[in-house]
């Protein structure tokens, strides 16, 4: 059998039709779920999927949106760079675009944070349009059934594989097929044990002949990753912890941390400028955050304050946060860690 001819019969029988974003397809319903799912499992997605889409049914009311609510409702996906790129792209389709989705390909790739297969998925699933796609549950797929030398991310591998995913992808019944193949990758082809005898591609698939499924796609030479340290101030006063938001760019961009210090010797002078009197510290458990490209390891100083002339200017982007209240308030992901590490203390 031809391969999309297979893929789409499977998809028909067993394909996945009722996630929330497959019902009322729009680019913009579609775009959302697709950024989302980038990083995280399906599972996990829907009740963030449903939230978001609750609070910003619109791409205007997005584009609208105060940044912090947008980055609160984020808040446990992480990846908040995508956040960002998210309502960036909004404001741009609001003042460029009328609020209308664009539905020209080269258009939604200069979109930000919208490479190639994203924006081929979202005017494929939503509009039926005529793109092949090459997210990493696809390359997955297609570099098993080819035997594709190299790893996701190599020139010479992606290119090859889009050559595959365009010269695969049917004229008709794109949207189920572009759907078929991520789920196949999702739930069949999976990363360490695939189910060959449940797939439709057996019979086509050169890794499954061959017996050397888990070969592919290959793995990107390992670098070390260095390790860096820092100290986290959580200056507290009653049953509030002092927060600041960090600059729109660097780590955790925009979202709300504790002040941080290279060494101990640092606090009194941070303490002072921030306009606090220390009256106790403690260390509190360290723990390790892993970014992409090092380690951060972390100690976390809970200093009480006795004093504090500190005035809260909105502008000076700090604030007292409430430990049972909270905020709505875009959190970094060490923040939360840190908050939970403060409840535990309380206690
Ligand atoms: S036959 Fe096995 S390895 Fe090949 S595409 Fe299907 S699940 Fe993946």
């Amino acid at each position: 059998m031809k391969f999309s001819d297979a893929v789409l019969t499977w998809f028909n029988k067993q394909g996945r039709k009722h996630f929330p974003w497959q019902q009322d397809k729009t680019p913009y319903r579609v775009w959302i779920s697709e950024i989302m799912l980038q990083q995280t499992q399906v599972t996990t997605v829907i009740p963030f999927y449903l939230r978001f889409m609750e609070s910003f049914p619109t791409v205007i009311d997005l584009a609208n949106a105060d940044e912090d609510l947008v980055l609160h409702h984020w808040t446990g996906l992480g990846y908040y760079a995508r956040a960002h790129n998210l309502q960036k792209a909004a404001k741009i389709i609001r003042d460029q675009y009328n609020g209308e989705f664009p539905t020209n390909i080269d258009e939604v790739i200069a979109l930000p944070g919208i490479g190639r297969s994203t924006a081929g998925a979202i005017l494929s699933l939503s509009l039926n349009q005529h793109h092949p796609i090459l997210d990493g549950n696809v390359k997955r797929v297609l570099a098993r059934c080819f035997m594709t030398p190299g790893y996701p991310g190599q020139a010479s591998f992606d290119k090859a594989l889009w050559q595959h995913s365009e010269q695969l992808t049917p004229m008709f019944g794109v949207a189920n097929f572009n759907q078929a193949m991520m789920d196949l990758g999702a739930t069949v082809c999976t990363r360490t044990k695939p189910k060959c005898v449940d797939c439709p591609l057996a019979d086509l698939c050169a890794a499954h002949k061959n017996q050397v499924q888990t070969d592919f796609p290959g793995k990107k030479p390992k670098k070390v990753k260095p390790i860096k340290q820092t100290i986290m101030v959580m200056f507290t006063n009653k049953d509030s912890v002092f927060m600041y938001k960090r600059p729109a760019s660097g780590i955790w961009g925009g979202l709300w941390s504790f002040y941080e210090i290279s060494s101990i010797d640092e606090l009194n002078q941070l303490a002072e400028k921030l306009g606090f009197v220390i009256n106790n510290k403690q260390k509190l458990a360290g723990f390790r955050h892993t970014f992409s490209h090092f380690h951060l390891d972390i100690t976390p100083l809970q200093v009480e304050i006795s004093q504090s002339n500190t005035i809260i200017n909105d502008n000076e982007q700090q604030l007292w946060y409430h430990l049972e209240h909270g905020a709505n308030i875009g959190l970094a992901a060490s923040s939360k860690t840190l908050l939970t590490l403060l409840a535990k203390q309380a206690v």
